[in-house]
């Protein structure tokens, strides 16, 4: 299994980007952050403690993520997936290190790390303007990507609510986090020859375009 990584701050669109390129790429996609919000609403112990590092606007420790994005990743593995794009993790230098170490045994490796630039501006306007389905946890934007109907999901009509995270002080939070523990992983996979940069701005078919661009390259 070959697997792209999608880097970028909070806001870069890197989930929004996944979800529109799974069905053109026939790739599975694995997002830490909804695999770390399924785990709080089941309320299993790994929930309950990542629940307090996400309202915090903080990163949940490596260990913790790192066991429940491996274990999803197996599991794609081991159902024959040919190309997975891993959005949210790595999010640390020590996580892209822990993943490439427990690639061999799953038979995959990251063929690419794809960035996705945003102006800091930007990323505060898409952040705070986000409204997230609470059943199939599809992505709106009240200005940019609006509901049909006010509060309801396009795709499932479930509940749309803001993600806890999404409020201004944690918003500030998350991208002061991002970086100083995670744009050090630019420099990583720029370092092991895997690194492409794309432009995150502009209409998310455009930056989706950009980044299968990327991955097809
Ligand atoms: P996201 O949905 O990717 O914006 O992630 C939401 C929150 O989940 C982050 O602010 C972190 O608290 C936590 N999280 C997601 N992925 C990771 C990761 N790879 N390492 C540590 N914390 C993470």
């Amino acid at each position: 299994m070959e697997i792209v990584v999608l880097l970028g701050a909070p806001g870069s669109g890197k989930g929004t980007v996944a979800s529109r390129l799974v069905e053109r790429l026939a790739a599975r996609h694995v997002a830490s952050g909804d695999l770390l919000r399924a785990a709080i609403r089941d309320g299993s112990t790994a929930g309950r403690a990542a629940d307090a590092y996400m309202r915090r606007g903080e990163l949940v420790p490596d260990r913790m993520v790192g066991d429940v994005v491996v274990e999803q990743l197996a599991a794609h593995a081991a159902s024959g997936a040919r190309l997975l794009l891993l959005d949210g993790f790595p999010r640390a230098v020590a996580q892209a290190e822990l993943l490439a170490s427990e690639l061999p045994r799953l038979g995959s490796f990251v063929r690419k790390a794809v960035l996705l630039d945003v102006d800091p501006n930007v990323l505060v306007a898409r952040l705070s303007g986000r409204r997230v389905c609470r059943t199939c946890a599809a992505s709106f934007h009240l200005a940019h990507h609006p509901p049909r109907q006010a509060g309801r999901c396009d795709a499932c009509g479930g509940e749309l609510e803001q993600r806890p995270d999404d409020q201004p002080d944690t918003i500030r939070r998350r991208l002061s986090v991002y970086q100083e523990q995670t744009a050090p992983l630019i420099a990583w996979y720029a370092g092991h020859d895997l690194l492409t940069t794309v432009s995150g701005e502009g209409g998310m078919a455009d930056v989706a375009e950009r980044v299968a661009g990327a991955i097809e390259a």
